[in-house]
């Protein structure tokens, strides 16, 4: 379990390991499993969170920089895991006299009826949390290009010629969030190649698996909500924008334009559009962070980040049922 949530910096090596030690801790209803390895051979975990039959997938970390979402989505994990076990336990024990003399206190409410809430989604979906999907260029954006142990590798990146800390790629310098085989891919170059890299793959193959109901994933920054896909129909993007309003409602998030969809000169090939046109469910990209927060973002942001998320993971989950 986390130790200190506020600490500076969380290596690739200890998410992991605080990963399987949640497993442990919370293994009737928490499994920490591999989907993949990374090109520098690290290996990209999935915790699926919950016993209910239908599937959201939750990711973060797909640009090596944005290094708030990974720590957070675990820390999220953790959360749902001990308010789902607290409201077991609770309603085991308490007779209801105790029970309604709690409900007294509107504060204590409010966590009572927040507990059940999350219980309730852990039994309607098991939550596939990836909570850091590209851990090489994770790892190069916190402490630098030498965190790549293959040498071949390293040298490409290297020769990017981009500041570690701003670095948004993964360990072969190709950005994931331009990879995914969707309508708007463009070629980039003669070596380019659509879903060429490991972690796309990874990240196909759990869509495909689990037929998730819908899917989040989370970057840093601009407190933005990406919604519209001008491949889709129009029922499509008509519903995406009924659910991302009241997203962005909740924590005061703003709604990207479609015009904004993708910046002039840019490719498509984003995560969302893939799971968009390939399962025609909902799917949003989800900016947390100020806009102008510089790289490397400041630990400090986790907290607020961790209490939009906890909110929106649980309404989504009612929205798209
Ligand atoms: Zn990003």
């Amino acid at each position: 379990m986390f130790d200190d949530f506020d600490k500076s910096f969380y290596t690739y090596d200890k998410l992991v390991s605080v990963s399987k030690e949640l497993e442990k801790q919370y293994g009737d209803i928490l499994k920490c499993v591999t989907i993949g390895k990374s090109h520098d051979n690290r290996d990209i975990i999935l915790l699926k969170l919950g016993l209910g039959q239908n599937h959201m997938v939750c990711s973060a970390g797909v640009h090596g920089r944005e290094s708030i979402n990974p720590v957070v989505l675990v820390k999220i994990v953790e959360y749902y895991a001990m308010l789902y076990r607290s409201h077991e336990a609770s309603f085991k024990k308490s007779k209801s006299h105790e029970i309604s003399k709690l409900y007294k206190s509107r504060k204590k409410y409010g966590q009572i009826l927040f507990r059940r809430c999350v219980y309730e989604l852990l039994n309607t979906y098991t939550i596939l949390f990836i909570p850091l999907v590209n851990p090489d260029g994770y790892m190069i954006a916190l402490e630098g290009f030498d965190a790549i142990i293959d040498t071949y590798l390293r040298d490409v990146c290297k020769k990017e010629n981009i500041s570690y800390n701003a670095w948004k790629f993964n360990g072969r310098a190709v950005d994931i969030n331009r990879n995914f085989p969707s309508k708007l891919w463009v070629k980039k170059n003669d070596l380019d190649e659509a879903a060429s890299e490991n972690e796309t793959k990874a990240l196909i193959h759990v869509f495909n698996q689990f037929k998730p109901l819908g899917y989040i994933d989370f970057h840093s920054r601009g407190e933005s909500i990406y919604f519209y896909r001008s491949t889709m129909p129009v029922e499509y993007n008509n519903r995406q924008l009924s659910i991302a309003n009241r997203l962005a409602d909740i924590i005061d998030y703003v709604l990207m334009e479609p015009e904004e969809e993708i910046d002039i000169g840019d490719s498509g090939g984003n995560t969302v559009h893939y799971f968009s046109e390939n399962f025609n469910k909902p799917a949003f990209t989800i900016e947390t962070v100020e806009e102008d927060a510089d790289f490397p973002l400041d630990p400090d942001y986790r907290q607020k980040v961790f209490d939009e998320i906890k909110l929106i993971i649980l309404e989504f989950g009612s929205l798209i049922i």
